[in-house]
């Protein structure tokens, strides 16, 4: 990160702030599908589990009026003026819905590409072998828009925890796909679908090409099976991705370094039938995991900036982010802002996001 004066430019940062000239963001995991921003107020039915959600998701879904594509780019063009250049999408699919999420949020993608870099995950949400139909939609998807495949709570949600993973597994190698499941699952239950994740992504020779989304179960230390269990995946070079979302649990993140897990940082549900909650800035998410991870000082301060921006870079392969170098890079933000560790902690809008050497505007 490069610290300069002000430059006197119409941008002049307030006085006693610094010009900080920082790494763009990656949003490790979001869901653009469902957002409703730029729509209006949707009021939220009492959900009291997984079920409940997925059910209001779906009939939410169902009566939305704005198309997929005109909610997504209202999200993913906010994500771009806050500094968001890298972003994993998972979108849903499911005969309920047929293949429209993946072509909306694949149509606002590429309204947005000189600007943003998105990877769709073909996301079973409302069940993969209990939803039948949804595996040869899944399969068509990554013909027509979708990069990876997902997966979703094998035993809890789809009720087959060896199944849905024969036939994830068995789909992402027959199309040279990655993989990122969700995973809600806590306790030792949970442990144990980790600890069978990483075993099968060794056997199907898919080191670092694996993403658990949530993994709860992680973040429980009271759980004498939590150590073993974080070196199996990191043996199998499998990715966390964690959202700090309000009431879910956040991992220990010292812990998941010492053993060696890597972790990015996303959104997930931006003001969906989810959440209410949401502003697609990672910045912001920063912030959020800084607060709820208690962080302090400045390099824990500074880890969470860094899992929002360098080390999602690494998960997505988003060369403009890994490109930076300082304040000539030609993708860069720039900050009113004395040091990372503040940024983080007052978390302003950027004065600029320079993509290729431009400033980014997206009027007209
Ligand atoms: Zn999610």
């Amino acid at each position: 990160m490069t610290q300069t004066p002000s430059t006197g430019s119409k941008d002049e940062p307030s006085p006693g702030r610094g010009l900080l000239f920082t790494p763009g963001f990656v949003d490790a995991h979001i869901h653009p599908d469902k957002t409703t921003w730029g729509s209006g107020w949707l009021s939220r039915s009492p959900a009291h589990t997984l079920t409940d959600l997925i059910g209001n998701d779906l009939k939410a879904q169902l009566e939305f009026q704005d198309s997929v594509e005109d909610r997504a780019f209202a999200l993913m063009s906010h994500a771009v003026l806050n500094g968001t250049m890298a972003m994993r999408a998972h979108v849903d699919v499911a005969p309920q819905i047929g293949l429209r999420n993946i072509h909306g949020v694949r149509a606002a993608a590429e309204r947005l590409a000189p600007f943003l870099d998105v990877q769709v995950v073909a996301f079973p949400q409302f069940g993969l072998l209990s939803n039948p139909g949804t595996l040869d939609l899944m399969e068509a998807s990554l013909a027509d828009g979708a990069d990876l495949v997902g997966g979703i709570d094998p035993e809890s949600v789809d009720g087959d925890l060896h199944g849905h993973l024969d036939v994830i597994y068995a789909l992402a190698n027959k199309h040279g796909r990655d993989l990122d499941i969700h995973l809600h699952d806590v306790g030792a239950e949970g442990l144990a679908q980790l600890r069978l994740i990483a075993k099968r992504t060794v056997i199907e020779g898919m080191q670092g090409r694996v993403t658990i989304g949530h993994g709860f179960a992680l973040c429980d230390a009271s759980q004498p099976a939590l150590g073993f269990t974080l070196d199996a995946m990191a043996e199998a070079g499998i990715w966390m991705a964690t959202c700090a979302l309000g009431a879910d649990p956040v991992p220990d993140l010292d812990l998941l370094e010492k053993h060696g897990v890597k972790v990015a940082v996303g959104s997930d549900g931006v003001r969906d039938a989810w959440s209410p909650f949401g502003t697609g800035s990672m910045l912001d998410r920063a912030h959020l995991l800084g607060y709820r991870t208690g962080a302090s000082t400045d390099a824990e301060l500074e880890r969470c900036f860094r899992l929002a921006s360098s080390a999602g870079a690494e998960l997505v392969g988003s060369a403009a982010v890994r490109s930076f170098t300082g304040s000539s890079s030609p993708d860069r933000l720039e900050f009113a802002a004395n040091s990372i560790p503040e940024l983080v902690v007052d978390r302003p809008a950027p004065l600029r996001v320079v993509r290729g050497g431009g400033a980014v505007t997206l009027d007209g």
